[in-house]
């Protein structure tokens, strides 16, 4: 079964980060200079909110946080290979829930780590090969990949569509591919996400080859 996929681009971001937010060690390959894990993990996560705005999906920086409610939904669904992190949440002196929200209590916030972080996918921007120290995958701009880059990023015509290995991927409802930054989501946790509020959501195009 090949369930619809989408590259989750961006949600609402109500904060960012706070400073007992601490990432857990990355090392850096002499040979290729490639840091792992690529998307961070952390040890303890703090998100310090500005306001509230009512969406039950934030991100940080290649983070995602789901509320309670969402989480829940989740679940039941069985949305799979996510674990929930508890985090600190803090709130900034002149801390707001939208008045547009129409709720006095923000609900409690979980950090979704995502398990699977090495699916394949097809890149017109990097050259994919091993490095010979490490073993792991090392990428080197193609000839034309600034081309895609920049197309990438400034697109008005159609944009890339993300070309995702259906033979690498085991069911992962969200995941993530080492050469692309956001989180890839399938049709699944989109149909959760939209049963509560959620702000700013832009997805971008991902297939199946
Ligand atoms: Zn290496």
């Amino acid at each position: 079964m090949k369930p619809k996929i989408y590259t989750l681009e961006s949600v609402a971001v109500d904060g960012e980060l706070g400073p007992r937010t601490s990432e857990t060690k990355r090392s850096t390959c002499d040979s290729c200079g490639v840091s792992r894990p690529i998307v961070p993990r952390y040890s303890s996560i703090e998100y310090l909110f500005d306001t509230w705005s009512g969406s039950h999906i934030i991100s940080g920086v290649k983070s995602l946080f789901v509320s309670s409610e969402l989480k829940d939904v989740m679940l039941l669904e069985k949305v799979s290979e996510v674990g929930f992190s508890k985090i600190q949440v803090t709130k900034r002196e002149y801390f707001e829930i939208d008045s547009a929200v129409g709720i006095d209590e923000m609900p409690a916030f979980f950090y979704v780590n995502v398990l699977r972080r090495d699916v394949d996918c097809v890149s017109k921007i990097y050259d994919v090969t091993i490095c010979e120290v490490c073993k792991n995958k090392k990428w080197e701009l193609k000839v034309d990949g600034l081309d895609f880059l920049i197309k990438g990023v400034s697109a008005k015509k159609e944009k890339e569509k993300l070309e995702i290995v259906h033979d690498s991927w085991k069911g992962e409802d969200i995941f993530y591919c080492e050469s692309h930054n956001t989180p890839i989501i399938t049709e699944k946790f989109l149909s959760c996400i939209k049963k509560l509020n959620y702000k700013d959501l832009a997805l971008g195009s991902a297939i199946w080859v």
